[in-house]
């Protein structure tokens, strides 16, 4: 067992739960149609290790949509799809270039700046399957999710999408930009882009599908429950190279440092974190701090990490 004593870590994780519990700062993305009772809102921790033991805390049959999270299952799935070279030349590797200035948004390649930023993120979705039509896209994208969560159910929702797709203004424009720059491939429409990218944002999982989803990525590609193999073992160290170094905005570098796990946040309020080789954890809270991160996610993350040795460079 990874976790020989599993009654124990799982009381202490409880004990984290509870202490992060009563941090109720924060403000909830009004934008999502989502569990947005502000005076209460839910809150749900959920581990999943690689030899199946499973811990679930709190609201954990929520469904909530993915948002950015999707990032990191759109990029492992064009990794894998075109190869390391062929879809880095059209996305780099470096954090940073969320910021507003024009200048920056790109970075001097006019390639954005990595595949977890908005920009990255559509440009990977671009390469997905492009020669499907977008229901099969779309559903090639969930085939992988149901992949991830042992064969779980998984579904995408309209509203959410119908929802972002009236605010995508910015996204529009970092895909101009970067059409102008002829950073895409070649063939590639812009509104089926963006519209394939939200629609992948607005997949819906709840807290144990999402730290599954984790714990494939910890098993190095194999899904715990299933023993299928979803990805290769190099598309996930990719992968969680750029959660580690891209994972939580602009609090990326902070994050390493802090909790200097692999992580990926999105604007629902979930984040999910792999511990490789032992598990994938997840937590949901929707208040967000001024970088976007569920407030009490962070604060679980940076506890689990006090009380046992996770991080990437703690004395084992
Ligand atoms: N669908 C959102 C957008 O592209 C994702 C935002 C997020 O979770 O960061 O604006």
């Amino acid at each position: 067992l990874v976790i020989p004593n599993f009654p124990e870590f799982s009381k202490d994780v409880e004990d984290i739960f509870r202490s992060t519990k009563s941090n109720t700062n924060g403000d909830i993305d009004e934008s999502l149609p989502q569990h947005d009772d502000a005076e209460n809102p839910p809150y749900a921790i959920s581990v999943c290790t690689v030899d199946g033991q499973l811990l679930q805390l709190g609201d954990h049959d929520l469904a909530f949509s993915v948002q950015s999270i999707s990032k990191v299952v759109n990029y492992a799935i064009a990794r894998e799809e075109l190869g390391r070279k062929k879809l880095h030349e059209h996305v780099g590797v470096e954090p940073g270039g969320e910021g507003f200035d024009a200048g920056m948004v790109l970075n001097e390649k006019d390639l954005p700046h990595n595949p977890l930023i908005n920009s990255g993120a559509m440009m990977t979705a671009s390469l997905i399957k492009q020669d499907l039509e977008m229901e099969q896209r779309l559903q090639y994208v969930i085939d992988v999710w149901e992949k991830m969560t042992g064969d779980k159910k998984v579904e995408y929702r309209k509203e959410a999408f119908e929802t972002e797709r009236k605010n995508a203004d910015k996204n529009f424009a970092l895909a101009h930009l970067m059409k102008d720059r002829g950073a895409f491939a070649e063939n590639v429409d812009l509104g089926t882009v963006v519209d394939f990218y939200l629609k992948c944002c607005a997949i819906e999982v709840n807290i144990d599908d999402l730290a599954h989803a984790g714990a494939t990525l910890a098993n190095y590609g194999k899904c715990p429950s299933t023993g299928k193999k979803v990805f290769h073992h190099n598309t996930v160290r990719d992968t969680l190279s750029l959660m580690l170094s891209s994972g939580t905005y602009d609090h990326s570098g902070e994050f390493a440092f802090r909790v200097g796990l692999p992580a990926k946040s999105g604007i629902s309020g979930g984040i999910l974190v792999v511990v490789p080789g032992v598990f994938g954890i997840a937590a949901y809270s929707p208040p967000l701090d001024e970088h976007g991160n569920s407030v009490r996610g962070l604060e679980f993350c940076e506890k689990l990490v006090d009380r046992f040795n996770f991080h990437n460079f703690d004395s084992k």
